[in-house]
């Protein structure tokens, strides 16, 4: 039984393990959570950032806890994912704050995404993590360990938090979302992540979005149409948030695609494909993403990808 209300679906196993630490005062200096996004991690990193600044355990009703739900706790600092990448300025003017030292018993550093900060931003930050003033525990959580260099990686604790399986989301989903008409569907569409079904069975614009890229994607392997493919790449290229999604939606497709294959022999999927081409769009779809987020031409990249949904 857990005893805090981390508000997430699954991970019980991790949440269990900061419970004891939480319990017994044994605490790392630094956490790091990763895995997927949309599967829990920034949700737990803040439940456990408003634990450790009350005093009584999360009552919700002292002092701190309303500091910290206004957003203006003094021991609470924040770099929340908009979208950005981390400044290095933004990243000194944190070395200098975790300099001084704290109002309370504790400090509470709060990174969203760590790998929003460029690798030389990172080097300053190792020296604050790894001396920081006073009492500070960091609570970090990432998507791409990959973009995080070794020596900061060595230094925290990783804890992971994967996809969370469709039977315990559908379980813990179904009283609130019961009447919701795309309910399965949208399960479907999460493939583990229940940050992501919440979003999209709670807003119908995010619903619609969605929709809108997979009815897209499905036409795109469903038929040729190379002009009307680089004309969507047109819209694509300008919209980072919009490009994410189609990568994100495309991947799913195919995972589900190649898995139905694997499965039962056939796939819902355009009869164009077997599990062997299915395979192969899944790689080039990743290696352009993998292009793309190193600056390649996304245009270009995009448009190649493309030509290799053409039969
Ligand atoms: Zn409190």
């Amino acid at each position: 039984m857990l005893k805090y209300p981390w508000d997430i679906i699954g991970h019980d196993r991790q949440l269990l393990v900061l419970e004891k630490e939480i319990a017994e005062d044994k605490l790392t200096h630094a956490y790091l959570f990763h895995g997927p996004k949309d599967t829990g991690k920034f949700t737990v990193a803040s439940v456990l950032a408003k634990i450790l600044l009350c005093p009584n355990n999360l009552c919700h009703q002292c002092r701190d806890c309303r500091l910290v739900k206004a957003g203006s706790h003094p021991d609470l600092i924040q770099m929340l994912d908009k979208g950005e990448s981390i400044k290095i300025d933004d990243v000194r003017a944190l070395v200098k704050k975790t300099n001084l030292t704290s109002q309370g018993k504790r400090r509470i550093v709060l990174i969203e995404n760590l790998e929003r900060m460029p690798l030389e931003a990172q080097n300053s930050f190792l020296k604050t993590l790894e001396e920081p003033a006073g009492e500070t525990i960091f609570l970090m959580t990432s998507t791409q360990l990959k973009k995080i260099v070794p020596t900061i990686l060595s230094r925290v604790r990783q804890m992971e938090f994967s996809l969370v399986p469709d039977d315990l989301m559908r379980k813990e989903l179904r009283g609130r979302f019961k009447d919701h008409t795309d309910f399965e569907e949208v399960l479907q569409m999460a493939q583990g992540r229940p940050g992501l079904a919440i979003r999209l069975l709670s807003e119908p614009p995010a619903l619609a979005a969605y929709k809108r890229i997979y009815n897209q994607i499905d036409l795109m392997l469903k038929q040729n149409d190379l002009t009307g493919k680089f004309s969507y790449v047109e819209d694509l290229e300008g919209d980072a948030e919009q490009l994410d999604l189609f990568f994100d939606i495309f991947c799913q497709i195919l995972r589900k695609s190649a898995h139905d294959f694997l499965m039962t022999g056939k796939s819902q999927l355009s009869p164009r494909y077997n599990l062997v081409s299915v395979t192969q769009l899944f790689e080039q779809l990743i290696k352009t993403r993998y292009l793309i987020d190193r600056n390649a031409n996304k245009k270009l990249a995009l448009e190649n990808f493309l030509l290799s949904t053409e039969k």
